[in-house]
């Protein structure tokens, strides 16, 4: 509902989620927001027209609003508020750009909906999704939103359709997510670029028997349908050459009990469910495992799914 625009030096402070894109057969459709990590943005209103990229993030990320995916996304925003606005934002970034954790999603959603928030709430979630494509496409050369929608919408959703949009919100059971993000970078251009650019009928068939038996199973909340359904036969076998380890966490976690898993987003990051919290942990312990004999530094998160999306905190 429309509010009055907050005056002049009001700032809010927004928490932006990490997102799994994807969900393992759903490519470019699927997308579900985590507990953890959050990305926390403060956006003030300011007298002076414009976007002021803070420079207080520590990887380094560009100023210049056209680069940054923030920036990109309120210039989106701003073209259709049309009155003279300007907005000073800082990132106390706490998802690793390139960690396939939606790091450039959680900036971009994080920064309109602040916005949103401080002009009095005037756009719906819908056209926030739209505005922060712009900052997709800034990051990784094209508009998607199965990072933007789960992190604006919260919870997991499917993007029927990007143009126009059309966005589905799923409702699922509860679930744990094992994450783990190995120290390595796996540049999402580069990840979207070594995929073949056709798919053979065969797996095609294979892969929409899967996308439709794991909506249905988080609808149907059938936990034996969802591990069924966590099974891509496109994406994965091209991508996950480049992920060292990741055969021996998929099997490895299976047999620990998860439902399955798979690669978060472009990677290298790969999230794992499960049932139950002793199982997500034991997950996470297999994950650990395989990374120290590596000798590749990780992040391991335990997690649950995130309902709300991105969200003020204090106006
Ligand atoms: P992720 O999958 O974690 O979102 P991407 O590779 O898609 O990672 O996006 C990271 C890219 O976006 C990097 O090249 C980074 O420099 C650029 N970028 C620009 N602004 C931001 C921002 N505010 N937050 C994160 N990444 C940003």
């Amino acid at each position: 509902m429309a509010n009055d625009i907050k005056s002049p030096g009001s700032s809010v402070q927004v928490l932006a989620p990490a997102t799994v894109a994807n969900l393992v057969c759903g490519f470019d459709v699927l997308g579900m927001a985590l507990q953890q990590p959050q990305d926390v943005m403060t956006v003030r209103l300011t007298e002076k027209p414009g976007i002021f990229i803070q420079k207080d993030d520590v990887y380094n990320l560009p100023v210049e609003p056209e680069k940054n995916v923030a920036g990109a996304s309120l210039l989106a925003l701003m073209e259709e508020w049309k009155a003279p606005v300007g907005f000073e934002v800082s990132i106390d970034k706490r998802i690793k750009p390139g960690s396939g954790l939606g790091s450039s999603a959680a900036s971009s959603a994080g920064a309109v909906v602040a916005a949103n928030h401080l002009l009095g709430s005037p756009f719906t979630k819908e056209d926030l999704v739209r505005f922060a494509m712009n900052g997709e496409k800034v990051a990784s050369g094209v508009k998607h939103a199965d990072n933007i929608a789960p992190c604006i919408y919260g919870g997991i959703t499917l993007i029927r359709s990007i143009f126009p949009l059309d966005i589905v919100q799923l409702t699922a059971p509860p679930m744990y997510v094992t994450v783990v993000h190995p120290q390595i970078e796996v540049r999402t251009s580069d990840a979207r670029q070594i995929l073949r650019k056709e798919v053979q009928l065969k797996a095609a068939i294979k892969q929409w028997g899967n996308i439709a038996g794991l909506v249905t199973g988080f609808l149907k909340n059938d936990y034996d349908l969802i591990g069924r359904s966590l099974e891509d036969v496109i994406i994965e076998p091209v991508r996950s050459i480049l992920i060292p380890g990741f055969d021996d966490v998929k099997k490895r976690s299976k047999d620990a009990g998860a439902l399955g898993g798979g690669i978060s987003g472009s990677g290298p990051s790969i999230f794992m469910l499960s049932k139950e919290e002793y199982v997500a942990k034991g997950v996470e312990d297999v994950m650990i495992d395989v990374y120290t004999r590596l000798g590749i530094e990780f992040k391991t998160y335990v997690t649950m799914i995130n309902y709300e999306g991105a969200k003020c905190i204090i106006s």
